[in-house]
């Protein structure tokens, strides 16, 4: 029988079931699903709804007749839906066919709007204890009205009705309403992400016993750091140090960057896909994502962290490379990481029947050999498949669904397909300044040498911009000796470094005290060749490990491997040995050193290659170059350090070096051809800069490989070649948001940007500049009209350099630094830069730590200021007495034209201060004073300065502390404020 017959024939039994009750829940709750499947447009829900006057059983006769006339598809939906929603009791004398199975919703961009009709059923229980908060919300961000919130709230209601009459009223405010709700909801969803919890759970032996074993192998594994011989005197408890972990973007506007710990990297914090079973942390090569996963193995291993995973299963890509076998998951699980010795019937089932207790790790996604893909469907535990297929069905969760998966990668080479995969991105940002002390003093037993090395660092600020990467930092400190003998500049670029840790580790192995006259790259050149060519080959075909033959068929020598560039990998094969270079990035060096110094044609076309830009469409995040498999040579994140190398190789400070083994004319020609590629790779870069719309300004969003050039660019220490590429950058404003840039990356900005035509505003924001980044970028400031640093943990310490060399440059007029960490003891320092510059423009210092004291102290500069027309201090705590210190100070100012005290704690009489300004100014063009504690009282005053002042556009007054009645009255008074 047909489902429409179905719902004929039962007629009265079904409006019978929804009525007895005597409450419209279930009929609201068959609605709601309706909505959700599209089986009922909006029309036919408010046909059903509206008229509060008709009864219950005419509503659901209603229900019923409409489901009929709409057709089969129709009554199939709702007799599924009444199955779904009555009682078991009532169900058994129905009859409600074959049911109709939801289908998950396509892929893609789907509206706020539409995603809170498709999840209504299950939002109503979700909201239904949270809807006073909701509103508050959907209140606080504008979006409902009082009057609109109390008609929700009517007593009359029940919880659920509230819901559905709140996602109703937000359907039609539009998109807006309803992403701050889902945002509302996102948020209290993740606190209430119950954690999994082994309480109660019955562990088998054989189950505890494979912990054992898997917390002990493991435990050995992660005892020392592969960047310290196994018998060096270092463990990783030695010298792991903190690095600085923060959650990747959120969407939807939010741009605060959140810190978060070793242990919120696995657990709820942070979550933005609550379906996903993935977490990515991601980071530069050398920015301790290796060493991080083995922190974290260890300390699960010695059951300090993460014990509501009873079983962690460590995976690196680079073995996963290996192995060509297919294999099933368990087969992958037990030969990788650790095999049993009990029941694996009864250990994988387990596993399949627990799976919240479960963690694997994938160390370096970046370096398996083929680009995630999200193509082909593998959902059997016990299947064999070839690896790569495992592996991207357990990152995407279609396989060992609800086991938590850890992945690392370099940023760069996270794809867009595997991004919907994702529950949350983590980002590991290297060492803080901290951190690179407390490495340093780590790595030196003696307190004297750690303190010279610090020292010799703070003398070095380019270098100490890039001991913010671990890897950097490691080098530096292992080659100290090297570095305390500089006598004067010592190393700058990222190539000087390697140059000197190679330099550190063939010194060190000469023992006999022979010296042949020839320099250190001349009696070592042929280990460099040969090592240079395993690289380079390898790097072409994504391979990282190399076997003995591999090794000997270059004719590297056991006394090559001696010199430390290579180390043994054991997780291989017991059998025969496997090696792989210290680092990747040694890797790149060494290639870059065959690039540069193989005299053969094969590597003049590979320069060209190398250095080929990706194309210029694609965004700053989530950049992804496409990898296939096997396919030489195209793996961006690799390009791009080799090609660094390969620059600063080729730097003219480095010539007389590489000229004794090189002949000039092919060293000069490399030379020419690296130069070609940078100059041409920026100049498309220019091109692709679009055409102003009229009346703004010509802006530059930083493609992908900006930075990457720039970097290049520094490498080569060339100032010529940073001269003429910028001689030909039209643009006014260059936007670097959401770069990754740090410490490192300002300095070889400032190298390249200083040489600019004219003034520019530099856009940094939501990047890790940071102090040191800060003074690395001023011997560009004169070329800053404005500086926009939001979101860059800057301290009052970086703003002291900052201003120091700001007073010098004509030009630099503005500056933005919303959000960082900034005190009262800045205040003294923008005082300066107000009194000393006398063209400065803009300050805007929101969502700081600045007090009265702060406040007290920049008005000291506000009174001297004959320029300042913007001024911002959003989200600090100035208070009235900050509030009339400003006032005071700016009364007479003849320029300010944009003053934001929102969020400050302001009260009347910094209203009444604040009255003055307005009175008695000829500028000022908006105010906001938004969520502080003003009275009607307060506002009196600033409705009768304004009665005097015709210059004054808009003054904001929401969130202060008026009736309801007020506001109306008040609104009437003066239509340039808003209540
Ligand atoms: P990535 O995996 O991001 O390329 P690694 O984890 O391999 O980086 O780090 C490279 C080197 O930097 C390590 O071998 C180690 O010497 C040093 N290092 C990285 N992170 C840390 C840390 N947290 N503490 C101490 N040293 C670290």
């Amino acid at each position: 029988m047909s489902a429409q017959q179905l719902v004929l024939r039962q007629r009265a039994e079904l409006v019978q079931a929804l009525c007895c009750g005597g409450t419209a829940e279930p009929l609201d709750s068959v609605l709601d699903l309706l909505l959700s499947w599209s089986a009922f447009e909006w029309e036919d829900y408010l046909n059903v709804c509206c008229g509060t006057a008709k009864t219950l059983c005419s509503r659901s006769r209603e229900l019923l007749d409409l489901a009929y006339s709409k057709g089969d598809d129709a009554c199939c939906h709702l007799l599924t839906a009444f199955h779904q929603v009555l009682p078991d009791a009532q169900k058994d004398t129905l009859n409600f066919g074959s049911t109709y199975t939801a289908q998950k919703s396509q892929e893609g961009e789907i509206s706020a709007t539409l995603t809170l009709l498709g999840d209504r059923p299950g939002l109503v229980t979700k909201l239904r204890n949270s809807v006073d908060e909701a509103l508050d919300e959907l209140v606080q961000k504008g979006f409902l009205t009082s009057s609109e919130c109390e008609d929700i709230q009517l007593p009359v209601h029940t919880a659920s009705q509230q819901v559905r009459r709140l996602l109703d009223i937000v359907k039609f405010k539009g998109e807006g309403a309803a992403k701050v709700l889902l945002q509302f909801l996102q948020k209290s969803q993740i606190e209430a992400v119950p954690q999994p919890t082994n309480e109660k759970l019955i562990i088998p032996t054989s189950v505890a016993e494979y912990q054992k074993k898997l917390c002990s192998s493991i435990s050995a594994q992660s005892h020392f750091l592969s960047t310290y011989s196994p018998t060096g005197r270092f463990s990783l408890d030695d010298v792991y140090t903190e690095g600085l972990l923060e959650l990747g973007q959120q969407g939807c506007g939010n741009t605060t960057l959140v810190s978060v710990t070793l242990e919120d990297v696995v657990g709820a914090t942070g979550t933005v896909n609550v379906e996903a079973d993935t977490v990515l942390v991601s980071g530069e090569a050398g920015s301790g994502k290796s060493t991080f996963l083995q922190r974290l193995h260890q300390l699960w291993a010695r059951k300090t962290v993460l014990q509501n995973y009873l079983l962690l299963f460590p995976f690196s890509c680079r073995k996963l490379n290996t192995e060509h076998r297919e294999l099933s998951v368990k087969d992958l699980l037990f030969l990788h990481c650790c095999w049993p010795d009990g029941d694996q019937e009864e250990l994988f089932q387990f596993l399949l029947d627990h799976p919240h207790t479960v963690l694997f790790t994938f160390d370096g996604l970046d370096e398996f050999k083929q680009a995630f893909a999200d193509d082909q469907r593998h959902c059997s535990p016990t299947q064999s498949a070839k690896v790569p297929v495992l592996l991207f069905n357990l990152l995407q969760g279609s396989l060992m669904k609800g086991v938590r998966k850890l992945v690392t990668s370099r940023t760069e080479a996270v794809s867009f397909t595997l991004r919907p995969y994702l529950c949350k991105e983590v980002l590991l940002k290297g060492f803080s300044p901290d951190g690179i002390d407390c490495f340093v003093k780590k790595h030196h037993s003696d307190p004297g040498v750690a303190s010279r090395v610090l020292q010799s660092l703070q003398s070095n600020t380019a270098l100490l911009g890039l001991c913010h990467i671990p890897v950097f930092c490691w080098i530096v400190s292992k080659c100290y000796k090297e570095l305390l003998g500089f006598s004067s500049t010592g190393p700058q670029t990222i190539t000087d470094v390697y140059l000197m840790v190679l330099q550190h580790f063939f010194h060190r192995r000469i023992s006999s005290g022979k010296t042949s006259g020839k320099s250190w790259l001349q009696e070592h050149f042929r280990t460099i060749m040969a090592l240079g060519k395993l690289a380079l080959q390898g790097l072409e075909h994504s391979h990282y490990i190399f076997s003995e033959s591999d090794v000997q068929n270059l004719g590297i020598t056991e006394e090559d491997i001696g010199k430390g560039f290579l180390i043994q990998n054991k997780n291989i094969s017991l059998d025969t040995k496997h090696y792989e270079f210290l680092h990747l990035t040694l890797q790149c060096f060494f290639s870059a050193l065959f690039i540069t110094l193989d005299p053969s044609n094969n590597m003049h076309s590979i320069i060209p290659r190398l250095f080929q830009t990706p194309s210029s469409s694609m965004g700053c995040l989530g950049i992804c170059h496409p990898r296939k498999c096997d396919q030489p040579g195209n793996e961006p994140p690799n390009h791009e350090i080799t090609s660094m190398f390969v620059s600063g190789l080729l730097s003219p400070c480095h010539h007389s070096l590489l000229l004794q083994c090189c002949p000039i004319q092919t060293l000069q020609r490399k030379c020419k051809q690296v130069m070609k590629c940078l100059s041409k790779g920026m100049h498309n870069h220019f091109k692709s800069i679009p055409q102003p719309i009229k009346g703004e300004k010509k802006s530059m969003h930083a493609m992908p490989a900006f930075i990457w050039l720039i970097k290049c660019i520094y490498e080569m220490q060339d100032s010529e070649l940073a001269k003429s590429v910028m001689a030909k950058l039209e643009a006014e404003h260059l936007k670097l948001t959401y770069c990754n840039i740090g410490p490192l990356e300002c300095t070889a900005l400032a190298f390249v940007l200083q040489h600019l035509k004219g003034p520019v505003g530099l856009q940094l924001d939501s990047n890790s500049v940071g102090d040191v980044g800060v003074e690395q970028l001023l011997p560009c400031l004169h070329v800053c009209r404005s500086l926009y640093l939001r979101h860059n943990n800057i301290t009052d310490e970086g703003i002291s350099k900052l201003v120091e060399k700001g007073v010098e440059c004509e030009a630099f007029q503005k500056i933005a630094l919303f959000n960082n960490k900034l005190t009262d003891a800045c205040a003294q320092h923008f005082a300066y830069l107000l009194k000393t510059k006398q063209n400065f423009a803009s300050l805007r210092l929101g969502n700081n730590n600045i007090t009265a004291a702060g406040a007290e102290q920049l008005a000291e500069g506000l009174r001297c200021s004959p320029s300042l027309r913007f001024l911002g201090l959003w989200g600090n705590t100035v208070g009235d007495a900050g509030a009339e210190a400003i006032a005071h100070a700016l009364e007479d100012s003849q320029t300010l034209e944009w003053l934001s005290l929102v969020d400050n704690r302001v009260g009347d009489a910094g209203a009444q201060a604040l009255a003055r300004v307005v009175e008695k100014s000829s500028t000022l063009k908006e105010l906001w004073l938004n969520n502080n504690s003003i009275t009607r009282c307060g506002v009196e005053y600033l409705l009768q300065a304004l009665e005097r002042n015709s210059t004054v556009t808009a003054l904001w007054l929401t969130g202060n502390i008026l009736s309801q009645e007020e506001v109306e009255e008040l609104s009437i008074r003066e239509s340039r404020v808003t209540f």
